[in-house]
């Protein structure tokens, strides 16, 4: 019997690798990428994908997912979460440690998680371990048992099994990390900037949480690097004052990075119409975007992130209408990709941008190296996107757990047409995998 030197061969007129755009032939072999040859070139595989002019993309790395099993299964779930992913391009997740029960916080809750997650994963998933008061002497067999850092708060985080970090505690976290070259990624806003919102409104609330709060935390996460030595990222930037800071420290050598989330880079407090729109910290005023774009484009801010962080919908207060009381947390998975697509096209930037910070920019961080771009060598995750393509978001048809995002009823440019794990694509029987670290940068 005659055997195919690959297993599938995608063809694209637009497939996204590190250099740019690029018309290929992607030849996978045994769940790598085994060949990048071009477009017409004769291969022999099993299987032959041609995708003319739907772009290839490599599959999306979304470092801050908020999967919440076990513990609060009714909020998002693994199966759900994973498929959600997978339909949205986004290959690998990274679980956040709180809002599960119990937290992320020992091994022994790590390994409680994973055998939640068992056999229900559509996508590749690591694990973030979380740095609370107590745990110190946690920390360290946290990371030898495969989690891709520790993540801390420094105001209430929501949840009182996840409690925040002092700024004394911020500084002895750190100068464990250092020792064995481990990252803290920082949920950054100063709990003595915080207010309680004077009343139940969108501007209250956005006045209770200001961009002062979280630039004061993100000056002492710089201070608190810098002394140690450790490396830590902020998570979910909304403040464009935020930027600047982080960049003379990058550029001083503090072992710095952050993130930004699709909600602070398209929407604004001006179009917030329901606590859908809710999150810590707030979305702001649209002038606010332009910086965090910049800050993109100027790679301060590493990559874009969903922190998709769902409830059900009596907790989000959508008929109380009540910003201070409703949960705080976007609920964006499955439509990251278009979302971010549609906004970045008008502002003059290409699918291999949108590669690099949601692809890229994201492994890179947790230092997954054979994630993040379509080379040789790599996973064979992958993504036929279709740019030209238009469609309305209905909650109730996307694979999220609860149908509330405040993304509802918008026209998004970008379609997902087939996702890869590892060279098959996704679909009916999971078969993602859990992840470890496999270099740190
Ligand atoms: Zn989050």
């Amino acid at each position: 019997m005659p055997v195919n030197e690959f297993d599938l061969v995608v063809r694209s007129r637009r497939a996204v690798v590190p250099e740019g755009e690029k018309a290929l032939a992607v030849a996978v072999r045994d769940g790598r990428i085994a060949g990048l040859s071009g477009y017409d070139a004769p291969l022999d595989a099993r299987e032959t994908v041609d995708l003319a002019d739907v772009a290839l993309l490599p599959g999306l790395v979304d470092t801050h997912v908020h999967v919440n099993e076990p513990g609060r299964t009714h909020w998002e779930g693994f199966a759900s979460a994973t498929r959600a992913a997978a339909a949205g391009g986004v290959t690998t997740i990274v679980d956040m440690p709180l809002n599960s029960l119990p937290p992320t916080t020992t091994v022994s809750a790590l390994e409680i998680k994973k055998k939640a997650a068992e056999g229900q994963c559509h996508v590749d998933v690591g694990f973030w371990g979380g740095a609370i008061p107590a745990n110190a002497d946690d920390l360290e067999p946290l990371f030898a048992a495969g989690v891709f850092g520790v993540k801390c708060f420094l105001s209430p985080s929501g949840v009182d099994e996840f409690p925040a970090l002092d700024p004394g505690q911020l500084v002895e976290v750190l100068h464990r990390l250092a020792a064995i070259d481990g990252l803290l990624i920082v949920h950054a806003e100063d709990p003595g900037t915080l207010t309680d919102p004077l009343g139940p409104t969108y501007p209250e609330f956005l006045d209770s949480r200001t961009q002062d709060a979280e630039l004061r935390a993100v000056e002492r996460v710089i201070d608190a690097a810098a002394t140690t030595g450790a490396r830590a990222h902020i998570v979910h930037i909304s403040a464009g004052s935020c930027v600047e800071p982080l960049r003379r420290a990058q550029q001083a050598g503090v072992r710095i990075t952050a993130e930004t989330c699709p909600h602070y880079l398209t929407l604004s407090a001006e179009e917030v119409s329901s606590p859908a729109f809710k999150c810590c910290p707030p979305i702001r005023e649209s002038a606010n975007r332009d910086t965090l774009w910049h800050g993109l484009a100027t790679g301060v801010l590493m990559g874009v992130v969903s922190d998709h962080s769902p409830c059900p919908a009596d907790l989000k207060g959508l008929t109380a209408h009540d910003y201070s009381s409703a949960w705080g947390g976007i609920a964006s998975l499955q439509l990251g990709l278009p979302i971010i697509w549609t906004e970045a096209q008008p502002r003059g930037y290409g699918l291999a941008d949108v590669a690099k910070w949601m692809s890229a920019g994201p492994a890179a961080l947790v230092g997954l190296s054979t994630k993040g771009a379509i080379a040789i060598g790599n996973d064979a995750d992958l993504v036929a996107f279709d740019p030209t393509a238009e469609f309305t978001v209905n909650a109730t048809k996307l694979h999220h757990k609860n149908p509330v995002t405040p993304y509802d009823g918008r026209r998004l440019t970008g379609v997902v047409q087939t996702t890869w794990l590892r060279g098959q694509a996704v679909q009916g029987t999971p078969f993602g995998q859990f992840l470890l670290p496999q270099n740190r940068p």
